[in-house]
């Protein structure tokens, strides 16, 4: 945060006082609440005694310790938690937890690892430890679209393992180990934490608008950003510090005590803005995907709320052009602080999504006539300048550019019901283009995410753009185009060809390899999940997988 120069602090007295709030509020940093957070989910306790694949007593015994805890079985809450949003499958979890305290993510992640009995097996004259492992699914807001949410349970498998891994001290030196895994369990983490519990103030907020209702640990963990990175960077730059409670790196003996080698809460960070002490361990969290542990405390920072703000927008004859003008406006150095594009498909469902009229739309506390007009149907920039004092020369700076790539009818708006009404089809573009097919839903629906370096920009959308037109694929494509990020939305339907189909997910394929040739990446900020799991390898080479294995095998060694 720099609060330098700002005109928002006013002046003599008042403004020292302003700082000093402002300082203060900087310094609290913005932390998870431990509010309980509204839910609409119903949560019953009603589950039959156990539930599915888990352990016989799992969640008796997780009961007995914390009565408190919320648990659930009923089959809305399970399947609500078998996915995100987007198109892939449901696989529903055994059981949905609703933990609020850090104590209660610790019993949780202990149980499910234990051994089964302490009586050993004997199988083809070798004594066999079985040891249960229930997977664990942290639950943000269910917001992602890659599959994060869907529960795979490895299969089964028979290792030699150190006995010192028993929390039961025992004398052999090596265990024959029966790894059976019994289901799964999501952990909904919306006790902690919603956005709206960061802790700005007049003066400060986080900027990070992932565009849906999203948690933090879920922003976090899955490495969001949106249409303000532009300007504010992405959460791997904004978070300092996290608190994670780390998956056991020991088996919780039959006979033991749930305390018995409890397992650790990693503190990683520091809430100064600048720290080069050790590994870069809360980035190493962010974008983790719930693999790695279950973050339970995020510092953030804040930034001084700009004194205005100013939104445009302006038409182009071609999506080319205007990711030319978008470079160039980021290659002139012009502050931009969101720069949105549109190419004309998703004019085209703006405007279905109005009828045939303009709609009229109502902004609290202003009483004009606001209307939403249909746009003219060509590609279109959106975009932002928000600071201090200069924004009318940033301003006039990027229409001058726009002007060069023969852009048209820029238009700006300086108060926030106006700004809304000249943003309304950026605002509306996800609903409005699955409604441009019938039968399609959000759960039908690919949202794709690729992201390239600036240079290839103009030339990746437009290859999308022409290959969606080539293929008579609906399939609006937009971005957040300052940072060379887009997406495609292509809604699909019950009654689609598998021909039909087969070319959506021809044109996807293209897309994640086309942005991995030129140097960037098959996601910019939806994450891997398991629908981009296979272009790891290609992104990152073997040694690369190589060193996430690592990574993964000596944090989380039974591989929850
Ligand atoms: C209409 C729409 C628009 C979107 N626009 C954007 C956008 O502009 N930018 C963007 O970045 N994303 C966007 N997304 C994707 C999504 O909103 C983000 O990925 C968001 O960060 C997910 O947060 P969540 O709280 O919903 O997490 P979830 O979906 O619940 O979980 C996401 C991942 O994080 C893990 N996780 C969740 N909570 C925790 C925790 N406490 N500890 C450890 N792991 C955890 C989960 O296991 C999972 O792997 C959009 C999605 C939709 C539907």
């Amino acid at each position: 945060p720099c609060l330098s120069g700002g005109s928002v602090l006013g002046a003599g007295e008042e403004r020292d006082n302003a700082l000093s709030l402002a300082m203060r509020s900087i310094d609290r940093l913005a932390r998870f609440s431990r509010k309980v957070a509204t839910s609409s989910i119903t949560v019953t306790r009603a589950f039959s005694a156990e539930s599915g694949r888990l352990p016989d007593d799992f969640l008796t015994r997780l009961l007995a310790r914390h009565p408190a805890l919320q648990v659930s079985t009923n089959s809305y809450d399970l399947e609500s938690h078998g996915r995100g949003e987007s198109h892939h499958p449901t696989s529903p979890p055994d059981a949905v937890l609703f933990p609020s305290t850090v104590e209660e993510v610790q019993t949780i992640l202990r149980l499910c690892c234990r051994e089964s009995s302490s009586k050993k097996k004997t199988t083809g004259g070798d004594d066999v430890s079985e040891v249960d492992i229930v997977s664990v699914i942290p639950y943000g807001a269910g917001t992602s679209v890659e599959g994060h949410l869907n529960l795979h349970t490895p299969p089964d498998e028979v290792r030699e393992v150190p006995s010192s891994i028993f929390t039961t001290d025992i004398q052999e030196k090596w265990r024959k180990v029966r790894f059976r895994r019994r289901g799964g369990v999501s952990i909904d983490m919306r006790n902690f934490d919603s956005i709206s519990d960061v802790d700005s103030d007049a003066f400060c907020r986080f900027m990070i608008d992932p565009g849906a209702d999203a948690t933090l640990g879920g922003m976090t963990a899955s490495g969001a950003s949106g249409t303000a990175a532009v300007k504010y960077s992405t959460m791997k730059e904004n978070v300092l510090s996290i608190n994670a409670v780390l998956p056991p790196d020991t088996i919780l003996s039959a006979n033991d005590d749930e305390d018995a080698g409890a397992v650790s809460v990693a503190s990683v960070g520091c809430a100064a803005l600048k720290n080069s002490a050790g590994y870069n361990l809360p980035s190493l969290l962010t974008t983790s995907e719930g693999t790695l542990g279950v973050i339970t405390d995020v510092t953030v920072k804040l930034y001084p709320i700009p004194s205005y703000v100013v939104a445009a927008s302006c038409g182009f004859d071609d999506l080319h052009s205007a990711a030319e003008a978008v470079t160039l406006i980021k290659m002139e150095g012009i502050p931009v602080s969101r720069i949105e594009l549109l190419d004309e498909m998703s004019i085209l469902a703006f405007n279905k999504s109005l009828g045939v009229d303009a709609c009229a739309v109502s902004h609290e506390g202003d009483d004009r006539d606001l209307r939403v007009e249909p746009m003219a149907m060509k590609p279109h920039l959106f975009m932002e300048f928000a600071g201090h004092s200069l924004v009318r020369e940033d301003l006039s700076a990027a229409q001058s550019i726009c002007v060069e790539y023969q852009g048209t009818n820029f238009q700006s708006a300086w108060d926030e019901a106006t700004r809304q009404t000249l943003w309304a089809a950026r605002h509306r573009l996800y609903y409005s283009s699955i409604a441009l097919r019938n039968g399609a839903t959000p759960q039908s629906t690919i949202l794709t995410d690729v992201c390239v370096p600036l240079s290839a920009f103009a030339d990746v959308i437009g290859w999308v753009g022409a290959e969606v037109k080539e293929n008579g694929i609906v399939g609006p494509c937009f971005g957040h185009a300052g940072d060379g990020n887009f997406h495609c939305i292509l809604p699909l339907t019950e009654e689609d060809t598998e021909e039909y189909k087969a070319k959506v997910w021809k044109l996807i394929e293209g897309l994640s390899d086309r942005a991995i040739s030129c140097h960037g990446t098959c996601t910019g900020e939806h994450g891997v999940g398991s629908g981009k799991k296979k272009y790891l390898r290609r992104m990152y080479g073997e040694g690369g997988l190589k060193m996430m294995r690592a990574i993964k095998n000596s944090l989380d060694p039974f591989n929850m």
